[in-house]
């Protein structure tokens, strides 16, 4: 596949690591600590139009391809939290794509727009205490009155949750009728009956806060539901594989980064009189793992490619084939992802095991990769099914 970056993009890789490098790197510690990273990185992140880039001018974006959502995601893992590159990227590539698609041109401007400029934080309300994978499983249920809905549930481990201004929330508007009876909806979280439950404790990406949210008569009107009534499942559905491939991409970028730092921590440590990136043993094993990399990436870019020819050459829904494609890449890079971070961590013997080192961290924090948007045994069990298994 010939390179899909032109100079465009390349000028953008440029301003996405020097903020990841200059503005986020050096307050890894700070930040994990703190569970949290400060609100002004939104505002920062939305100036540079990270945010933007891959929206169209007419909604305040920079009116680019898919791809620059891709090395947006590639460069922000050169900021060393995964846990801030998850917070943007939720701001950017998985609360908002749906407004961009669906909205009125009021929602749009009340919503889209402040978030793409990093004004208002977005968070994406799914998953819930009862029902993660099994999306048409939720409960939340706005029951309509009047001209408003009114919301009660919960949901859970919701991405930017404590601090955010509004939630792209899917909710049942018919509980009877599984996928086919969900709505979105945008909810300011000032909203009288929004709580924020609890912020979760997390293993790894701790820069990023995770929240229990729960609503109590929440009244939202008819004009905050966002596309039509009871298709927010299908919605869904299209918005979770942007989700996914982005997710793929800083992946393997970060997957490029344990391999650097690790080949380059063999060269200086040294045990039996020599540096243990000599050892056959571990040289092979880092050829196989570049290898494996390399077919992780390229299948992810065989995603990205899909999808920017359904959504932006064709401007139509994203198709069966590059779901199915997605699908395959999400599960393959969990895997090879599972297995470069564990290897790099024991390349680093003790050391990987001690907080200091970069590699203890990025071993916690990948293991959301299998989990988050959607597992590896879901993402084979729809896999299966396209196949007609
Ligand atoms: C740190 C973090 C951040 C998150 N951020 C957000 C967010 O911002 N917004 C949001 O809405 N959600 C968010 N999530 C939720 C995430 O998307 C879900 O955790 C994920 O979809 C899995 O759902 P679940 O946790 O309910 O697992 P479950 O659905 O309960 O699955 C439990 C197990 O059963 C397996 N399983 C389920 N169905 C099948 C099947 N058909 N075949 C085989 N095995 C199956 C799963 O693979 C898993 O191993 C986040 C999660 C975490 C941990």
């Amino acid at each position: 596949m010939p390179s899909p970056f032109r100079e465009e993009h390349d000028q953008f890789r440029t301003t996405v690591r020097k903020f990841a490098e200059k503005e986020l790197l050096p307050f890894v510690d700070e930040w994990e600590k703190a569970e949290n990273f400060p609100n002004e990185v939104f505002k920062r992140a939305g100036e540079l139009g990270v945010f933007g880039a891959h929206y169209p001018e007419e909604v305040g974006g920079g009116g680019g391809d898919f791809w620059f959502s891709v090395v947006k995601s590639e460069e922000l893992v050169r900021g060393g939290m995964a846990g801030v590159t998850m917070g943007l990227l939720v701001q950017g590539d998985m609360a908002t794509p749906v407004i961009a698609d669906l909205g009125t041109k009021e929602q749009i401007a009340e919503f889209l727009t402040p978030a793409l400029r990093g004004e208002k934080i977005a968070a994406l309300g799914v998953s819930e205490p009862n029902a993660g994978s099994d999306v048409a499983g939720i409960q939340t249920w706005a029951k309509k009155d009047d001209d408003d809905y009114v919301i009660n549930g919960a949901k859970t481990y919701i991405t930017n949750g404590t601090r955010a201004d509004f939630v792209t929330l899917l909710v049942k508007t018919n509980p009877d009728a599984g996928a086919k009876g969900c709505s979105f909806f945008l909810v300011p979280t000032k909203t009288k009956g929004f709580g924020v439950s609890k912020k979760l404790k997390k293993i790894g990406n701790h820069s990023s806060d995770t929240a229990e949210l729960h609503f109590e008569d929440m009244r939202i009107p008819a004009r905050y539901r966002l596309g039509e009534e009871n298709m927010g499942f299908m919605y869904l559905m299209q918005n979770f594989q942007s989700e996914r491939i982005i997710a793929c991409a800083s992946a393997c970028a970060g997957g490029g980064v344990m391999l650097e730092e690790s080949i380059q921590y063999g060269r200086d440590r040294k045990a039996f009189g020599k540096p243990i990136i000599k050892r056959e043993y571990w040289q092979h094993k880092f050829v196989d793992l570049t290898a494996k990399l390399e077919a992780a990436r390229a299948l992810t870019y065989k995603g990205a490619e899909c999808y920017n020819d359904d959504k932006y050459v064709k401007k139509d829904n994203v198709s069966l084939d590059t779901v199915k494609t997605i699908s395959l890449a999400k599960i393959f890079v969990g895997d090879v992802m599972t297995e470069i971070a564990d290897q790099c961590l024991q390349f680093h013997g003790g050391w990987g095991y001690i907080e200091e080192f970069h590699i203890a961290r990025v071993w916690r924090d990948q293991r959301l990769f299998r989990i988050g948007g959607g597992t590896t045994e879901t993402m084979r069990y729809y896999v299966a099914k396209l196949m007609g298994l």
